[in-house]
């Protein structure tokens, strides 16, 4: 047993092992004020909730409080491990400035009031506008942070009830683009591939995937393979010298907005060099002569050219991935929320599908989620897709969901693809949505462009609801604010990246008068009368199980068939893959593995989009291009970005996250350990770039962009020449002086999205950079242990202290 300080070690003691084994077993637990577990009452099983892993945990409880967490040893997932979010993040629950009153605006101010009056004027408003001006100016905005039966019920009510087809989630701002690219390459969402293929992998390859920090503990694997016999060899894509770059065999530091290109010659060696595997080609795949042809093009110097990679290293990376018997590749936001985001990450599709590496231990692809619900927010419909993976724009499709809702087909939304949440906001502004429903997100810091976006959201004729844990930058411009509950104090399922369904159990009660999403939501449904074609209510469960009940039938026969699922039987076994299902009882580890896809032209989620413009294919088209439902090998041109570099904004701005925080901060901000490892917007810049300017570390600058400014301290780090790095953590919820001044890096972002995926771009602004003062020898405040590692001065390392011990055991399971 150790105890070590895992803010100085965010990943922990290492616990090597060879290709083929099972990766150890590490406990990590962290409990309050000195308590040992000796002194806990009880143990709540539960899964992570501040970052997209899904790792199993137990949660303590003691005196009806939550005490502290435990990793769960039996975990498919993290095998006992967790995240320094995860150890530390739960104190945010007992934070004393908790909503825990419902809060409605009078003369201007939010005010306290009973959840009837609060509930009354939601539901009283949202009834105004649907008989004066329709469902089409009723909006909802939602998260990656509910639980499964929250969105299902979300999106009944939005689809089934309210009949709008102005629903999304934040997700769009993070997972839209691994949705997209799968629905282009597999006709459907759903991540092929499993997190034990890092077990077996001989070559894991990263593009835009910072897995250091986004997802800790599964770096934690990879450390562990590295560490062990016959180590994978690591391809790294990333502007950054992130931790993930500094392990990596190969790592290629592209110009940000040119992955199309870098990926086009990665493709470009595989295919010259005869590095495809054409038996897999010819029997699963459609669109390889359309894709060799275009990669005719994009030799690496072009790349070099292009990308400002040397030719001689996309060689090398090549010639790994071309090599590789086992190949991982795994996708992030340094593609999603890039220029061309869709076409790239699909070019990685392409890679494991031409190398024919696929449905095999090692061979996987992972197009990963941000979020610990994302997936639910896709699969259940809170994305503004159909519940179920069901395609829009297939009539049989629509009429067997409304069957499972028993409505009629025509009371379904279906005309047009949904909308994205970059069209709902422009809808707010032009002044047809006047109603938005906010649910555990944060627009005010969180999409670009924010100004624009806060004058949106104080718009007098916008009615706006939120719903949330905290009085945050948004929920301060609400008219409505509702307390809800969170993680550990409702029960309910949620979905990790590789298909991994936990059952978290509430384990205390919630503060106040506060209530869980699902109980609000179902309220609404209420007060609004919402019913099926029989004049039943729509929404038939008062309760979690019951909505999983709903789910599950909902879900029969579609790609994500929860059927053989239970809270029984994840009570037995927490933590199983879908789909499950009679055939499959024990749940589907790796998708594909026999080269058949849900590609079907009468099953598909999507006909695919026009990777240019953006436009749906129909039915016609896609029969036309995939009659047999294969895998479909995109080809995909470079255009350059729509902002780039010049005289005036000499730099290139991408914005990005830190290990110690999540999204906005409203949770990892109330962690005291979490707090000081990461306190305040840092602005990263390479060391040339300062040198030349005679800047040092820590040094006070002014960012600007055409659409705002920042003001951010020096950090010399290993990021590329011409590229500037900020955190978008960081509001002013706990600084209210920050908004004047400028510390969210969204002041600076563009309104400007990927034409497939609709996903924001967040690494393409051009930025013009100034000193405001000297440092006077006092760095910048970045965290020293991640891709902020400071290169030239000597900064105090990163560490947590005696109140960040955590102990880690290693066993077995
Ligand atoms: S921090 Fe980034 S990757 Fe993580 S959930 Fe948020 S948007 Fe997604």
């Amino acid at each position: 047993m150790a105890r070590i300080d895992r803010i100085a070690e965010p990943w922990g003691t290492r616990t090597p092992y060879g290709p083929g084994e099972a990766w150890p077993v590490r406990v990590d637990t962290f409990l309050a004020d000195g308590l040992t577990e000796d002194d806990v009452d009880r143990w709540v099983t539960s899964a992570t909730i501040l970052h997209s892993n899904g790792d199993g945990l137990d949660i303590a409880v003691k005196d009806g409080r939550i005490v502290g967490v435990r990793g769960r040893a039996e975990d498919r997932v993290n095998h006992g491990r967790l995240d320094p979010k995860d150890l530390y993040g739960w104190q945010a629950n007992n934070s004393p400035d908790r909503l825990t009153r419902p809060l409605v605006r009078r003369d201007g101010e939010l005010v306290e009031t009973d959840w009837d009056t609060a509930m009354d004027a939601v539901a009283g408003r949202c009834r105004e506008l649907l008989d004066e001006q329709g469902p089409s100016a009723v909006g909802f905005y939602t998260t990656g942070q509910l639980f499964l039966e929250e969105y299902y019920t979300l999106g009944l009510i939005a689809h089934g009830g309210i009949r709008t087809n102005h629903v999304d989630g934040n997700t769009r701002l993070c997972t839209a683009t691994a949705a997209a690219a799968l629905k282009e390459t597999f006709g459907c969402d759903g991540q092929p591939g499993s997190y034990t293929d890092v077990d077996s992998a001989d070559v894991i390859a990263l593009f835009g995937h910072n897995v250091a920090e986004t997802q800790s503990v599964l770096w934690a694997r990879v450390l562990d393979r590295l560490a062990g016999p016959h180590p994978p060899r690591i391809v790294c894509v990333d502007p950054r010298e992130t931790a993930v770059a500094r392990a990596a065999t190969v790592h290629l530091a592209p110009r940000p907005g040119t992955n199309v290109v870098l990926m086009n010659a990665l493709l470009h060696e595989i295919v010259a060099n005869g590095w495809v595997d054409r038996a897999y080609v010819d029997a699963h795949t459609v669109g390889f002569d359309e894709l060799e042809e275009r990669l005719r093009d994009y030799p690496p110097e072009v790349a070099e050219q292009v990308c400002d990679v040397p030719a001689a290293q996309v060689r090398e990376a090549a010639r790994v991935l071309g090599s590789a018997q086992r190949l991982l590749s795994t996708v992030l936001q340094g593609f999603y929320q890039s220029h061309q985001a869709t076409a790239a990450a699909v070019q990685v599709n392409n890679l494991n599908l031409v190398r024919g590496m696929l449905g095999k231990p090692g061979c996987g692809i992972l197009q990963m989620n941000g979020q610990p619900t994302a997936e639910n927010t896709r699969e259940a419909g809170a994305d503004g897709d159909l519940a179920g993976f069901r395609n829009w724009s297939n009539d049989a499709q629509v009429a067997d969901l409304a069957r499972v809702w028993n409505l009629d087909p025509f009371d379904i939304p279906h005309h047009s693809p949904p909308t994205h949440a970059m069209q709902m906001f422009r809808h707010a502004e032009e002044g047809s949505l006047r109603f938005l429903y906010v649910t555990a997100t944060n627009p005010a810091v969180s999409l670009p462009e924010l100004g624009r976006i806060r004058s949106i959201l104080a718009q007098e004729r916008l009615f706006l609801v939120v719903q949330d844990l905290f009085l945050t930058e948004t929920a301060q411009l609400a008219d409505v604010v509702l307390p809800a509950a969170t993680w550990g104090e409702k029960t309910g399922t949620f979905t990790n990246v590789d298909r991994t369904v936990h059952l978290s159990e509430k384990a205390v009660d919630p503060p106040g008068e506060a209530r869980s999403d699902l109980d609000i939501l179902i309220d609404l449904a209420r007060r609004l009368d919402l019913r099926d074609k029989d004049g039943a209510p729509l929404v038939k469960w008062s309760d979690p199980e019951g909505a999983f009940e709903g789910w599950k039938e909902c879900s029969r026969g579609r790609p994500c068939d929860y059927s053989g699922l239970s809270y029984a039987r994840l009570r037995e076994r927490n933590g199983i893959q879908w789909p499950v299902t009679e055939d499959a009882p024990e749940g589907t580890e790796r998708l594909y593995v026999d080269g058949r896809f849900y590609a079907q032209p009468d099953y598909c989620e999507s006909y695919g989009r026009d990777m240019v413009t953006g436009a749906p294919l129909d039915d016609v088209e896609y029969k036309a291009l995939n009659p047999d439902g294969k895998a479909v090998l995109k080809a995909a041109e470079y255009l350059p970005p729509h902002e780039l570099p010049g005289q005036e904004f000499p730099f290139q701005l991408i914005t990005g996250r830190t290990l110690y925080h999540f999204h906005t901060r409203t949770k990892t901000g109330r962690a005291p350990q979490l707090r000081a490892a990461a306190p305040e917007v840092w602005l990263e810049m390479a060391a040339s770039d300062a040198a030349d300017r005679g800047w040092g570390e820590g040094d006070l600058l002014e960012v600007t962009t055409p659409r705002g400014r920042v003001e951010a301290r020096l950090r010399i780090s290993g990021i590329r020449p011409g590229v500037l790095f900020l955190p978008f953590h960081y509001g002013w919820w706990d600084d209210p002086d920050a908004l004047e001044r400028g510390r969210a890096a969204n002041e600076l972002t563009p309104t400007d999205w990927d034409p497939v995926s609709k996903q924001p771009i967040f690494k393409t602004a051009a930025a013009a950079v100034a000193r405001l003062a000297a440092s006077d020898g006092v760095p910048s405040r970045a965290p020293t242990t991640t891709a902020s590692r400071p290169v030239v001065a000597d900064v105090p390392p990163t560490r947590g202290g005696d109140v960040a011990l955590v102990t880690e055991r290693e066993g077995t399971r």
